[in-house]
């Protein structure tokens, strides 16, 4: 009797070592922050394609769309539009202009210096690892920070050339600037129809580029890096899954995608909260604080050059870092950052482009 006691409490005890060392063997294969860093140090990646959305662009000033509260869909009731997406809808504009001009003449007839996050991508092409990087942000920063057009896929759009939605002629960007900045509606003169920037609305397709260069993920990337995007735009955030399932996902955003909740790799290294933060210390532990501080000087030049403040929300940046390792608080809370964790987004993933019509 005791001996079949001892027998079952020795299967008990191996199949417990068994778990154990499961457990083990798969915290063993989680890449950490630290590895990828120095990874990053050591020059393990070169090939990396960074993926970006409105989160790097929230320190600049330009809300991102979909936060709750300060987000862009949140402040557009003003327009009283059907739905807050109509404003970037072809059918609604085509019929009611009036409220994307408004809104062009707050947010896009403007200039802002780009982020810290803006620079880091930057910096990555100078030092020759970055393949691509593919941009869901319309405000061009990705360039105007000096990331070399040719690396730069912008996949809904962009403001440097216009089309009349009617007859399709091409309109000049200059006029287009000025009725943004009037919240006038620029109309055809061919047609009488309404003209847009080249921004890609809901129900257009992606331009050419993207597709041309959507499979370099699969084919040549050893790093991936997600910045500020919460993928729930299609086909866009399919870009996030389709590389190899080996190679290491960085992701830099306030939150994890649902998306990458339910699709977890042991490659997945996650910095939550504000990008700029993520990427200071991001540079801090791989040792580039050098190259990066020449970054930010560049950066000072872009704001003297077009005579910009660097944004409010940099002073808490700025700060003087506590004891205690902490960032003091600024006097006021930052309006484009939420005191409150925002809540998960309620929109499912939106099509932008028509799949079918992808080549
Ligand atoms: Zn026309």
């Amino acid at each position: 009797m005791t001996k079949v006691i001892e027998a079952v409490a020795k299967l008990k005890l191996e199949g417990e070592k068994d778990e154990k060392d499961e457990k083990e063997e798969e915290a063993k294969k989680k890449l950490t922050l630290e590895e990828l860093a120095q990874n990053l140090s050591k020059g393990v990646y070169k090939k990396i394609v960074v993926l970006t959305g409105a989160g790097i662009s929230v320190n600049a000033g330009i809300p991102d769309f979909r936060t709750p509260g300060t987000g862009l869909y949140s402040q557009l009731e003003k327009y009283k539009l059907p739905f807050p997406e109509a404003v970037f809808t072809l059918d609604f504009f085509q019929d009611t202009p009036e409220p994307f001009f408004k809104l062009a003449s707050e947010m896009f007839a403007k200039k802002f210096v780009p982020t810290k996050s803006h620079y880091f991508i930057r910096m990555l092409a100078e030092k020759g690892l970055l393949v691509r990087n593919f941009t869901q942000n319309i405000d061009n920063l990705e360039a105007e920070s000096g990331v070399d057009p040719e690396k730069l896929i912008q996949a809904h759009g962009t403001f440097t050339t216009s089309h009349c939605t009617g007859c399709h002629e091409a309109v000049s960007p200059k006029e287009m600037m000025e009725c943004m900045q009037a919240a006038k509606p620029m109309m055809c003169p061919k047609c009488g129809k309404p003209c847009k920037p080249d921004i890609v609305f809901f129900g257009e397709n992606l331009p050419k580029r993207y597709f041309e260069h959507e499979n370099e993920l699969v084919d040549s990337c050893d790093l991936l890096v997600i910045m500020g995007s919460s993928l729930v735009v299609t086909p866009f955030c399919n870009l996030a899954v389709s590389i190899g399932k080996d190679v290491p996902r960085l992701i830099i955003n306030r939150e994890l995608p649902e998306m990458l909740e339910s699709h977890k790799r042991a490659g997945d290294v996650f910095m939550p909260g504000d990008c700029d933060e993520s990427v200071a210390k991001l540079v801090r532990l791989v040792g580039w604080e050098k190259e990066f501080a020449g970054m930010m000087e560049q950066r000072e030049k872009y704001a003297k050059k077009h005579k910009l403040a660097l944004p409010e929300v940099e002073s808490k940046l700025r700060a003087p870092v506590t004891k205690a390792g902490a960032v003091a608080k600024p006097k006021s809370a930052p309006k484009a950052v939420p005191a409150a964790a925002p809540k998960k987004p309620k929109s499912k993933a939106k099509s932008k482009p028509k799949a079918k019509d992808k080549k």
